[in-house]
């Protein structure tokens, strides 16, 4: 048997004295290895002893090794399928109140002084531009400020939507303070499924850090409304995402937490998402409070202790999709087709830069966007890094994973130096096992 090159995208583990494990982040797929059938591993070559023909196909046909060398359209003929893939179906981000909210995070990066509303007059112009896509498939987010101080338009809206052809399950970004147990299952059944709900770790480092506007705490309410969701048999998707900072994140605070929460627990509908209270302000010039900030130095340690612990609790974790697919990682705002369309009747690509010139994109008044300025933002074959061609997670990111940043010449969001890369194969295998678990019980 010959020496074979493995793909720069497919991450090979020890995991124990007798197997390895390879994971490829093309297509997903895994496999664990006998080191009795390896002859040699070495500088990403191999090569096999013993091992049958038929396992020697599959790794050649799953892309996890070559033989001789690569040929040279490899990574722009991939990219451009995962082009043409994240262009294939549009995305709406819909503003129903602006920026406005009913709460006062330290962290917030919006100003809650535009508060101006989408009008029920407003629902056939926002229904002409979801009519003017160019793809079959569309879905819609809705997001804020807090989006559910406009519920009445988003119920009308849906209503609207329902019977469109083409139109996927929406989802929401919310602070979950109006979502109680009702309030969400009526919006399932307008076929809003999927949300994203922040709890800071904590009730007083959540309360600290994400009061009411008036000043009042936040956590109860919340956490009343998540114990009346979890008690509704329907099926959704909630991302539950905590911020973390100096204040929540000792071991402490964080048993704190996971008890908190424990009414969660082995309920997949449920998943978790950590990240460090970041400096959101910056990318609309203006700078955060440095008392909230998380500090660096140990973020990526922090994250996976809370990773670990969750993992260990039996919760999938909300980040592995981004992972696990191609362009997964790549910002909504990098697609072609993807709006966001604000109540002050701007046409927005993303979602951070809300006061920035180079994120208006059009008016959706004349239902159009300059698609010359839209192109800055978007994720084209054309546009790949050489550098980024042999890393390991080339095709999650792309080079594009921040297409604000990456705007700049020679500036663009890395997500290889932030993640460590056998920590991420285990979480991957431990999500999937946990996932699997799950679907066993549910047979039997
Ligand atoms: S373009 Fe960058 S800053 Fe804007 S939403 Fe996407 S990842 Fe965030
Ligand atoms: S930007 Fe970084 S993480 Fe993304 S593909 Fe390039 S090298 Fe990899």
């Amino acid at each position: 048997m010959g020496t074979y090159h493995i793909f720069d995208q497919v991450s090979v583990q020890d995991v124990s004295d007798d197997a390895c494990y390879l994971y490829n982040f093309l297509n997903d797929f895994g496999i664990e290895i006998r080191k009795k059938y390896i002859d040699r591993l070495e500088n990403r070559e191999i090569s096999f002893r013993n091992l049958k023909q038929e396992w020697l196909d599959f790794l050649i046909s799953r892309k996890f090794i070559y033989e001789g060398s690569l040929d040279q359209d490899y990574y722009s003929r991939q990219a451009a399928s995962i082009e043409q893939k994240l262009n294939s179906t549009a995305r709406f981000t819909l503003l129903p109140v602006q920026y406005a909210c009913n709460f006062s995070c330290r962290y917030c990066y919006e100003n809650h002084e535009l508060k101006q509303r989408y009008g029920m007059d407003q629902i056939d112009e926002i229904l002409r531009v979801i009519g003017n896509r160019e793809c079959r498939w569309f879905s819609v987010e809705y997001f804020g400020g807090e989006p559910l101080l406009n519920v009445r338009w988003i119920r009308a809206f849906q209503e609207k939507l329902k019977d469109q052809e083409g139109f996927l399950p929406s989802s929401m970004t919310t602070n979950a303070y109006l979502l109680t147990g009702g309030l969400f299952s009526s919006l399932a059944d307008l076929k809003i499924l999927s949300y994203q709900i922040t709890l800071d770790g904590t009730r007083e480092s959540h309360d600290w850090l994400r009061p009411l506007a008036s000043g009042a705490g936040t956590w109860d309410t919340i956490l009343n409304n998540l114990k009346e969701i979890r008690r509704l048999d329907r099926q959704f998707r909630i991302s539950l995402r905590v911020n973390f900072n100096s204040s929540n994140s000792s071991d402490e605070k964080m048993e704190e937490f996971f008890e908190s929460i424990k009414f969660l627990e082995n309920d997949q509908r449920f998943r978790l998402l950590f990240r460090p209270v970041g400096d959101y302000s910056s990318a609309n010039g203006r700078s955060s409070d440095p008392d909230v900030l998380a500090q660096a130095g140990s973020l990526q340690e922090v994250q996976q202790s809370f990773e670990s612990k969750a993992l260990e609790r039996g919760y999938v974790l909300a980040d592995i999709s981004m992972f696990t697919s191609a362009g997964g990682a790549v910002c909504y705002a990098a697609k072609k087709n993807s709006r966001v369309i604000g109540a002050d009747g701007r046409l927005m690509k993303c979602t951070l830069a809300v006061d920035r010139e180079i994120n208006s994109i059009g008016s959706y008044k004349d239902a159009s966007a300059d698609e010359q300025k839209n192109r800055l933002w978007t994720f084209s074959k054309d546009k790949v890094r050489e550098g980024c061609k042999s890393c390991v997670l080339f095709f999650q990111c792309l080079g594009i994973s921040c297409p604000l940043k990456a705007m700049k010449p020679d500036s663009y969001r890395c997500l290889r130096y932030r993640i460590d890369e056998s920590f991420l194969v285990q979480k991957i295998r431990k999500c999937k096992e946990i996932l699997r678990t799950a679907r066993l019980n549910s047979d039997k």
